[in-house]
C-alpha cells in the first residue's frame, strides 16, 4: 500500500517565533490523525534546525524547501542537501513551480539537485505541474511528461523507490481555484502510467503521488478519495493548524 502524506510547504512566511508556534500547534492537534498518514512540515531554512528539535518524538516530520545541486563548495547563499540531513530533516521539495519560474531551475538541474538529496538520504518531493497556457493549449500532458522523464529517468529503480512527487497545476497554486479531482485524478494516472513505462507497473504503483494548488478543508476529502492521489502538498492552508489538521484528516 502506498504511503498517504499530507507535506504543509510554508514557503517565505512566518518569523522564527511565528513558525515555532505553528509547528507547536500542529503537532499538538496531530493527535487526532491517524499514524499511517504522514506528516510534513516544511518551513524557511531559518527555523529548520530548532522544529526538527520540537517535532523528534512526534509523527511529524521536517523538509526543506530546496536544495543546491552541488554538494558543497564556493556557492554563497547555497544549502546543500548534507547540510539539511545533518540537522535531522528527513525531506526536501524540488522544483517547486516558484523556483522554476523566479530562479530558472530546469528539469536537468532538478535531476542534479535530486540526486544530492539521495546521497544525504534525504526524500525528494518533486514538484511538476502544467501552466495555465499549457493546460488550456491541451498539451499538459506532454508538459509534464517531459518534467517527469527529464528529471527522473536516469534513477535506478532503487532510487526511484525514494522519490514522492507533487502534481502542482501552476495555474492552481496560490489562486483559490485548485484542480478538479477528476483533472487530479487524471494527471496522477498519467504520471503512474509514465513511470510505470520506465520503472515498472510494480514500481509506479508504490510511489506517492500528491496534489497540490488551493487544496483546502473544503476540497481536500473529494481530491484524496480519487485512486491515484495520495496526499496532498498544501501552500497557503499549511500556515492554519487547524485547515493543515483538518486536510490530513480528509483520506
Ligand atoms: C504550493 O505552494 O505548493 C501550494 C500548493 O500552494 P497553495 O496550496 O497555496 O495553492
Amino acid at each position: 500500500m502506498r504511503k498517504r502524506i499530507v507535506a504543509g510547504n510554508w514557503k517565505m512566511n512566518t518569523s522564527q517565533p511565528e513558525g515555532i508556534e505553528l509547528v507547536k500547534s500542529v503537532i499538538e492537534k496531530s493527535i487526532v490523525v491517524p499514524k499511517a498518514i504522514e506528516l510534513v512540515i516544511i518551513p524557511p531554512f531559518t527555523h529548520l534546525s530548532e522544529i526538527v528539535k520540537l517535532s523528534k518524538g512526534t509523527s511529524v516530520k521536517v523538509g526543506a524547501q530546496n536544495c543546491a545541486e552541488w554538494s558543497k563548495g564556493a556557492y554563497t547563499g547555497e544549502v546543500s542537501a548534507a547540510m539539511i540531513s545533518s540537522i535531522g530533516a528527513t525531506h526536501v521539495v524540488i522544483g517547486h513551480s516558484e523556483r522554476r519560474e523566479f530562479f530558472n531551475e530546469d528539469n536537468k538541474m532538478l535531476y542534479r539537485k535530486i540526486k544530492q538529496a539521495h546521497e544525504s538520504n534525504l526524500i525528494p518531493i518533486y514538484c511538476c505541474g502544467e501552466k495555465l497556457k499549457e493546460r488550456e493549449s491541451g498539451n499538459f500532458f506532454e508538459v509534464v511528461e517531459k518534467q517527469i522523464s527529464e528529471s527522473l529517468f536516469e534513477l535506478s529503480k532503487e532510487q526511484m523507490l525514494q522519490v514522492v512527487i507533487a502534481y502542482e497545476p501552476v495555474w492552481a497554486i496560490g489562486t483559490g481555484k485548485n484542480a478538479t479531482s477528476q483533472q487530479a485524478q487524471d494527471m496522477h494516472a498519467f504520471i503512474r502510467f509514465t513511470l510505470a513505462k520506465k520503472f515498472g507497473k510494480d514500481i509506479a504503483d508504490s510511489i506517492s503521488i500528491l496534489y497540490g494548488g488551493s487544496c483546502k478543508p473544503s476540497n481536500a476529502e473529494e481530491i484524496f478519495a480519487r485512486p491515484d492521489v495520495d496526499g496532498g502538498l498544501i501552500g497557503g492552508a499549511s500556515l492554519v493548524a487547524d485547515d493543515f489538521i483538518t486536510i490530513a484528516q480528509s483520506f
